[in-house]
């Protein structure tokens, strides 16, 4: 297992659409073990291959709170099939460090995808799970939550990430 580094906007191959599984061998779990490894030490609750560098339809989940066990997501070629009602939880993300916003989701998603095993599931996904799954989902769409705000919060983001990335600098 080891960490993999995560890519941070603007950095441009999370614009890029990621390619679905085609096989699910041993490259993929060692993917995706790193990808859980990551997202644990980082800390989030979700990762997507293309915010570690590899353009292909793979996600982690763990959206456990903290007095909770352990409840690892690995989703390969996942889809969306339905959704329902809207939510504005604030969402953060691992690529765009230091911002947090509110974001139009549905809380309630029915989702496909291939387990580790290649097998085939559905599942029903509410809440913070439901919002995680459209977060991922969307960064193999080269789609940032960001990307979502009103274009007036979008200008605002945009002086505000800056500030962030110059502060980086700064402490580098
Ligand atoms: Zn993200």
């Amino acid at each position: 297992m080891a960490l993999r580094r995560i890519l941070h906007y603007p950095e441009p191959l999370l614009r890029q659409v990621s390619q679905p599984v085609t096989d699910v061998d041993d490259e993929i779990r060692e993917l995706a073990r790193d990808m859980a490894e990551t997202m644990y030490a980082a800390p989030g609750v979700g990762l997507a291959a293309p915010q570690v560098g590899v353009l292909k339809r793979l996600i982690v989940l763990d959206c456990a709170r903290q007095d909770e066990e352990a409840q690892l997501i690995t989703a390969i070629n996942p889809e969306i099939l339905a959704g329902e009602g809207e939510i504005n939880e604030e969402e953060g993300c691992l690529s765009v460090p230091g911002y947090y916003a509110r974001v139009a989701r549905r809380p309630q998603v029915r989702v496909r995808f291939l387990n580790l095993e290649g097998q085939r599931v559905e599942m029903d996904a509410e809440g913070l799970l439901a919002v995680a799954f459209q977060h991922e989902i969307d960064h193999l769409d080269g789609v940032l939550f960001v990307d979502h705000l009103s274009s007036l919060k979008k200008s605002l983001f945009k002086k505000k990430y800056k500030k962030i990335l110059e502060q980086k600098q700064e402490e580098l």
